[in-house]
């Protein structure tokens, strides 16, 4: 296997949106801010990707180092990931709150603080 000198790092970039025609293997769309993608594992190029994808891809890749995710497993996650984030239930969780809700804490909490700087001024 070759490596590439930095000065080729364009170069295959080009070629391999070229291949790719422009298009994002990750998400499927046009290429408009282009990385040339690489495993950090083994140092081959996979192909160039739109940065938002690369940056994800790598989130991805050192969330699963950081909590000891196998790879296959991080790949069976991700292939399940869109039918489980669609499956959901008409509960909410306990400390889920609705934008208005959220709203009317922050109020709360904006008069208590303010109560707490006038009590403070005063003592
Ligand atoms: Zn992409």
């Amino acid at each position: 296997m070759r490596r590439i000198k930095q000065s080729e790092i364009p170069t295959y970039r080009q070629l391999y949106a070229q291949e790719q025609n422009n298009i994002c293997p990750l998400c499927n769309k046009e290429i408009l801010d282009p990385v040339l993608e690489h495993d950090h594992k083994g140092g081959q190029l996979r192909g160039t990707t739109c940065r938002k994808c690369n940056s994800a891809l790598g989130a991805i890749e050192n969330a699963g180092k950081r909590y000891g995710i196998a790879l296959p497993d991080l790949i069976q996650i991700t292939k399940n990931f869109e039918s489980h984030i669609n499956n959901t239930k008409p509960i909410l969780h306990p400390t889920y709150r609705t934008p208005e809700e959220k709203k009317v804490r922050a109020k709360v909490r904006a008069k208590k603080r303010l109560a707490q700087k006038s009590r403070n001024t005063k003592a």
